[in-house]
Parts: C-alpha cells; structure tokens; sequence
C-alpha cells in the first residue's frame, strides 16, 4: 500500500516526467477524436478522468449512430426492404468485430443490455438454485454480487485491507455444491488484474465453469478469451468507447446449448405456426436468447468503437495504460494525506485507475469528487463505485476514483494531483 510522505509539486517532482513524450503521444493524436474532451467544466478545460464509469465517445461511434438514424433507420432481420437490408448488414458486421476482438466465434457471443445483464442471463440460463454455490471475490462490483445472492447461494472469498482478493482461498472454497466460480477481470476500485489463468486451472481441475466479468477489461486489455480458456466473458460497450444500452455475453458454444430459455418474444423461435400448440422450434444460439428489436444504433455503435480499438491496437493502448498507471500512481504517491489503495501492486498487474482516501478534514470522499469538478473542472468518480462489501469490509468510508484512458495525456494527471494537493493543504 501506498503511503504519502512529501507534498512537491506534481510537475516538478513527478520521478516519471522523463518518459512522459512517449506517453503523451499516443493521446495527443487521439484527443481530437473526442469531442467532448475539447468543453470547459467549471470555466477549467475539462480534465475527464472518469472512464471506468463511462468513457467518452470518439467521433467514429457518434457518426456511426447517427449514420443509422439520418441513413438507414429500420428493423433487423425482420425487414424485406432495402433499408432494413442496410441496418441488419451494420448491425451483424458489429458482431463480427466484437468477435475478432475477443477472438471468439460470432454465435458465442449474445448481445444483451451490458455487463449486468450478461452476467445476469448466465445466472438465469444456470438455472441456479439456493442449493448451488457461486465463489465470487468479496470485491466485485453488486453486478457480480447480486445475481448469486439472489439466485444461488454467494461465496465470497475473503479481501484483505485494500480491497485485493486473498485469491489463495479460492480452493478451500470450493465444494461439491459450487456450480460457477465468477471473477471480476479487474477490480473497479483498485484496479487490479485477477490472476486468470491460475483460477482457470484450479476451476478445470475441479469441472468448473468460470465467468469473467470483463466491464473493466474489454478496453484495457487485449482479451482473448480462447486463450483465457473462460466459459463465460461479460462487457459493457459504455465502458469501451461506445454507445450505453449494449453489452455483450461470450458463452462457449457448449456452455449456451445447454442455457435455458432467458427472455422469449419476436425474433428467437423459428416457427409461424400455432405457439400454443407442440414444441417450440427455437432458432439457433445466440438468436435464441436475443428475443425482441435490440439496441440496433447502439450496437453499430459498438461496432464501430471496437473498429476504433482494433485500429490503435489493443497492445498499444495496454502500453500506453502501464505507462499512465506508473505516472498516475507516483503523481498521487507525492500527496501527504492521500491512501491508494493497493497502490504497491505494479503496474503490470493492474489498469490505470487509482482509488485512492484524501484526508480532507470534513469533507467526505463525495465531497472532495465534487470539488474537484467544481474548483477544478476534473471528472472523478467519488462514493462507494457499487462495491459497497469492499468498502465494508475495507473499513472505508468511500473513496476517490480517478481513470484514466487512451486519450488522457501526463497533463491531465498533474491537474488532478496539484488539485488534490489543493483539497488536502
Ligand atoms: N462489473 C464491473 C466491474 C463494473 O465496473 C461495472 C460498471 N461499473 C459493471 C460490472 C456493470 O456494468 P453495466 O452497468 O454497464 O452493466
């Protein structure tokens, strides 16, 4: 853990400073991308530092949205005309991209609402019982909580005082009864990368299934998820450059045959006969479990953020992350009365992103997010990031969240650290 000692100036006592042009310059080109990157907040230009909850929208997903709307608006795969032909080409061409960044097959992969309802559809499809248990870490986000404590039986592996899972538990956990052991990627509070393949192992060594929560990872790392050897991958577009509404769940082909029924409607079954009568014959994975008119612009949209990813490289924009990861946490390190939390995990083992305590006398971990907005025109996250057993169990009475992206230059940083400084002097 990272305690603070000296209060010098981020600028001129930031030890990193000396690889910041290799740093910036991956976002230096991609700034202009990004629209919103270039408004003011708080008469500041806009410091956005706020990607683990939503990142902003590069002008190739805004334009691929519109483009359905102003060009081509019209169903999918119901359409018999020439613009439905269009939208239903955009919208399964997104499936392909998602496809190739995941390495997965196109059928693997079940469009859904976003990480929630993924995991949520696994937890349906499980058909889990109050008799079955899930192994989880006591750390995830509630969208990894909630669906095992509702529909199964929750076991969570205990974290120590940051927050990090005591991930050498994870065997002792695990019973005759454990049907699911589900894992945040990376934890968005501290950041942190599970060890994937190590849990995989024990998993396989006991026929377990494993589902990875990917709503921190899909734009941070380069995922493939026949390497990673998961059952199950769950992400967010929001979270990876494009439109909210839309996520996606990765299931191996064996796994979704053997799903139940999630939600029925238009789209999934594959008869126009009487539906009150016989069996029903079902379409194919993943229709089957796509029922209704999905998020259709928002999904081209997500499309065409993964053809923006895919572009720069994931093995670019994971360098540029370990390279920001080092600078954020040592420009954070110079601030006496700042605690990051697992701030002594190294930067190959995490994200950029520090949650860190401000010891700001009456003001709580919201109030010093606030102000930062608006003092300092910086966007953080501030509050309990839905992890509220973490904080819980971590004793903390909230936290401050700051993530940084692709397009976030050395700058950005030492805005938040100068202001920081700011809050707690
Ligand atoms: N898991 C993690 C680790 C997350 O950070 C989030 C979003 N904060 C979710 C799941 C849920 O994602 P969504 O709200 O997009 O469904």
């Amino acid at each position: 853990m990272t305690t603070t000692t000296t209060t010098t100036g981020p600028t001129n006592g930031n030890p990193a400073s000396a690889s910041t042009t290799s740093l910036n310059h991956l976002a230096e080109s991609l700034r202009p991308e990004f629209p919103l990157l270039s408004r003011e907040l708080s008469g500041h230009g806009l410091v956005f530092l706020d990607s683990a909850s939503t990142t902003p929208k590069p002008r190739v997903v805004i334009d691929a949205v519109s483009h359905y709307y102003a060009s081509c608006t019209a169903n999918v795969h119901r359409g018999v005309h020439g613009l439905g032909d269009e939208a239903t080409q955009l919208y399964d061409a997104a499936r392909l991209e998602v496809a190739g960044l995941l390495n997965a097959a196109p059928d693997e992969l079940v469009f859904v609402r976003g990480a929630t309802e993924a995991i949520n559809l696994v937890a349906h499809a499980l058909a889990l019982t109050a008799d079955d248990e899930v192994v989880f870490p006591a750390s995830e986000h509630h969208a990894n909580w909630l669906p095992w404590r509702v529909r199964a039986a929750p076991v969570p592996i205990p974290i120590d005082g940051d927050g990090v899972p005591r991930w050498e538990m994870i065997e002792s956990l695990i019973t005759p009864r454990t049907k699911l052991i589900s894992v945040g990627h990376v934890s968005n509070v501290t950041g942190v990368i599970a060890p994937v393949e190590e849990i995989v192992a024990i998993a396989r060594r006991r026929g377990i299934p494993v589902l990875l929560d990917g709503a921190q990872s899909l734009s941070h790392l380069p995922v493939d998820v026949k390497k990673l050897d998961v059952d199950f991958y769950a992400a967010s577009s929001h979270k990876a450059f494009g439109p909210s509404g839309v996520g996606v769940l990765f299931a191996k082909r064996e796994r979704m045959a053997k799903f139940g029924l999630y939600q029925v409607g238009g789209g999934m079954v594959a008869v126009n006969g009487d539906l009150g009568i016989g069996e029903l014959v079902l379409r194919d994975p993943p229709f089957r479990f796509e029922a209704g008119t999905p998020a259709i612009e928002a999904t081209i949209g997500f499309g065409a953020a993964v053809r923006f990813m895919r572009k720069i490289g994931m093995t670019a924009i994971r360098a540029h992350d370990v390279q920001m990861t080092d600078y954020l946490l040592r420009g954070l390190g110079t601030i006496s009365g700042v605690r990051i939390l697992a701030g002594d995990v190294p930067a190959s083992r995490r994200i950029a992103l520090a949650t860190f305590v401000v010891d700001a006398p009456a003001m709580t971990q919201e109030n010093v997010a606030r102000a930062l907005s608006d003092m300092f025109g910086i966007c953080v996250s501030g509050g309990f990031h839905c992890t509220h057993v973490l904080h819980a169990r971590a004793k903390l009475d909230g936290t401050v969240r700051a993530s940084p992206h692709i397009f976030n230059t050395t700058g950005d940083i030492d805005r938040l650290v100068e202001a920081v400084a700011e809050i707690v002097g």
